[in-house]
């Protein structure tokens, strides 16, 4: 399981004869519950890019992809919306077809892990690993929410950080403090989903036993074949030394209510979405097949030919390097010939941010009138088949597509092409084509090709604007401006102006993987064919007039990154209900922490929030009626408050530290009066008293209760 080797001296001579290979690419799938945005955007485009560039080489290439659709996400936003799952889903892959048609994705199949196809394929492999023995069932305590009747993933736990103490912190870790624990440690841990104090419950688990010797050795072997060095070391890390597997156990299953398939044999008991995610790439590739007439087992079987590979982020590597390939490889299947990392996207050197109206969504891009070819130029240019991170700097966006591809580029074009069709009725000079500068493109064609290749786009690139230089020069030393002035300089003018034009036909095919529109259109206006690598040796012919030039393409508009930024920032304010629910909350094993989703950028931080975010908390003024110790918790106080209503409220609150009883009777403080009602240990708490401390408790102890000034009265509103 090696890539094929590029050796650039070889490349052109072997490009020519290299046989067609079979290819089947896929994209990580992109979750069914949230926008596509341009953090997203970087995947679909490097792998559309390397797709394209391997059609272009005459290869039978098929690039297919699918909506990860199920899950507890998925489950309880669809139950939040009022639809059902198959409701949500259908219309989130509307939209998620929509974007990456905007951006010139161009998937050969784009279809959904809920489907037929999926379900037949996730069992069969499920049952032949069971059958190979592979398969254990054993008992695991879990959080559950008696309310809901659901067990809760880590991400739908909150509670107080156990180290600092911060209030609404996730199961896994502290957003103030940085700390990590288990969602056990949590003080006063709450159901997202309910409010309600999770108890421990025991199931039935079905587990993928990778710390099976088979896995272990078989994986060993497999990660010698990866094309990134990274990703090899990480993979090394997991598997420890050899004797000492540091492999655990998969847990495969998930218990009733989830939205998923159900596994064979275990009624109640459904498959983990990651099992069925990844071989959502099958049934994706699967559909296609049927549709096309492609013989898939001849595709997917041990030993064959057919070369296969996958684009992801760098934090879905675990599943991509261990569980899939040995999925695959005890199941019967052929494994993966490469699996590509990349890195995340920050904009402007940060995380991408709400706030400032960088969590650029693609729609978005494509509605403020951007046009979606500059994304992928410049992504291109930053991309470099490693797992760095990649920066979207706005103004260096800008700066690089109004200089290289307008300045350097396109204007080769404009510039030529009006005398070829005023003077010499739109026919190149024959003679021209044998022009030493274009001689040195065509042999550069090769090389390009085999940067992207090599996934090396931004190489690729810098060399296609290099020999724009160059026929940039050639332009203003042989001036068809000045050249056209007399007529005498007829002959001279037709060969200036032929080369330019050839010379940018072949600058437009060393583009094409990445302005597949625009290549389009410079086809059009030379009225040539679809352009292949092959076509680097087939120069224009005095038999085919040119049409008229048309702009190829515009400049960015400062104008148009503002509207970007200002339609991203006021998404903010809409309501949106993925901001309520922990939109990249999938369930997480043990195994994978940092791999909430399969396709999801890093994911943004609001550290800013609007007027309407802060109206949706309902603050009162309270009147501590009475306040007491808690039996049994050294932590709580029992408040009762008057908020103004006709009864009074129960509060539990954590300032036992701080405060005796006799010290807040008969005090006012700030209450959160619309926080859901919360089921504890110790009776319902019915809203948050507010209190200040140190976001650094350690240095600075201390925890004051907020007290309005005096005049107040109970239920007055804070705002
Ligand atoms: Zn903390």
């Amino acid at each position: 399981m090696s890539a094929p080797a590029t050796d650039l001296s070889a490349a052109g001579t072997r490009q020519a004869q290299q046989a067609r290979r079979q290819i089947l690419v896929t994209s990580a799938l992109p979750y069914a519950n949230g926008q596509i945005h341009i953090g997203h955007l970087v995947e679909y485009i490097q792998t559309d890019i390397w797709v394209r560039a391997l059609r272009m080489h005459g290869h039978e290439v098929y690039y297919v992809g699918a909506d990860d659709t199920h899950g507890t996400p998925v489950m309880l936003r669809a139950e939040k919306e009022g639809l059902t799952p198959q409701q949500l889903i259908a219309r989130v892959w509307q939209e998620h077809k929509r974007d990456f048609d905007s951006f010139g994705v161009s998937f050969d199949n784009y279809y959904s892990t809920d489907s037929e196809e999926n379900r037949v394929l996730s069992e069969s492999v499920y049952l032949a690993l069971k059958d190979a023995g592979l398969i254990d069932t054993r008992d695991i305590e879990q959080a559950y929410d008696p309310v809901k009747n659901m067990f809760l993933p880590d991400r739908f736990i909150k509670g107080e950080c156990p180290k600092c103490g911060a209030k609404d912190q996730y199961g896994d870790n502290c957003e103030v403090c940085g700390s990590t624990y288990a969602p056990t440690d949590l003080i006063n841990p709450y159901s997202v989903v309910s409010g309600a104090t999770p108890i421990r419950k025991t199931s039935t688990h079905h587990f993928f036993r990778l710390s099976d010797p088979r896995c272990e050795q078989f994986l060993r072997g497999w990660v010698s074949g990866l094309a990134q060095p990274e990703a090899t070391n990480k993979m090394r890390e997991w598997l420890g030394d050899a004797g000492e597997s540091k492999l655990a156990d998969w847990d495969i299953s998930r218990d009733a209510p989830y939205f998923g398939f159900e596994i064979p044999g275990a009624p109640g008991k459904y498959f983990y979405v990651w099992l069925d995610a990844p071989v959502g790439y099958y049934a994706s590739f699967k559909n296609l097949c049927e549709k096309r007439g492609i013989d898939f087992d001849a595709w997917v079987k041990p030993g064959t030919k057919t070369e296969q590979y996958h684009f992801i982020g760098k934090d879905i590597l675990y599943f991509h390097t261990l569980f899939w390939p040995a999925m695959l490889e005890f199941s019967g299947h052929r494994t993966p010939t490469n699996v590509f990392a990349h890195g995340f996207l920050t904009v402007d050197g940060a995380k991408m941010s709400k706030s400032r109206g960088t969590f650029i969504t693609a729609e978005s891009y494509v509605t403020s009138g951007l046009n979606p070819e500059w994304l992928r130029y410049y992504f291109a240019a930053k991309l470099n088949g490693t797992m760095e991170d990649l920066d979207l700097n706005l103004e260096d966006f800008q700066a690089r597509v109004n200089s290289d591809l307008v300045g350097k580029y396109i204007n080769i074009a404009s510039r030529a092409a009006g005398f070829l069709i005023k003077r010499f009725d739109g026919r190149v000079q024959d003679g021209a084509m044998d022009h030493p500068l274009l001689a040195q493109l065509r042999d550069a064609i090769p090389h390009i090709a085999a940067h992207y290749e090599s996934r090396d786009y931004g190489r690729a690139l810098r060399q296609t604007m290099e020999l724009a230089d160059v026929v940039n020069g050639y332009v203003d030393t042989a001036k068809p401006w000045e050249l056209a002035k007399d007529p005498a300089n007829a002959v001279a003018l037709h060969e200036a102006c032929s080369v330019s034009l050839e010379a940018f036909r072949l600058l437009s095919l060393a583009l094409k993987p990445v302005l597949p529109t625009l290549a389009a259109g410079v086809e059009s206006f030379l009225s040539i064919a679809p352009l292949t690598w092959a076509d680097a040796a087939k120069p224009l012919s005095s038999t085919t007039p040119i049409n008229a030039y048309k702009h190829l393409m515009t400049r960015v508009d400062p104008k148009q990154i503002e509207a970007l930024l200002a339609a991203n920032r006021d998404s903010l304010q809409a309501t949106d209900a993925s901001a309520a629910a922990p939109a990249d909350a999938k369930q997480k094993s043990k195994a994978s922490k940092d791999a909430p989703a399969m396709a999801n950028a890093a994911p943004e931080t609001p550290d800013v929030i609007s007027i309407d975010d802060f109206a949706k908390i309902d603050l009162r003024v309270a009147l501590i009626v009475d306040c007491n110790v808690v039996e049994g918790s050294d932590k709580l106080l029992q408040l009762t408050l008057d908020v103004g209503e006709e009864r009074t409220r129960n509060v539990f609150s954590g300032i036992r530290s701080a405060y005796k009883p006799e010290d807040l009777k008969g005090k006012f403080t700030v209450v959160v009066a619309n926080l859901a009602p919360r089921k504890m240990k110790f009776g319902v708490s019915e809203g948050m008293v507010l209190s200040a401390s140190s976001t650094n408790e350690k240095a600075e102890p201390g925890l004051y209760i907020i007290e309005p000034q005096s005049g107040a009265k109970p239920g007055m509103k804070v705002r």
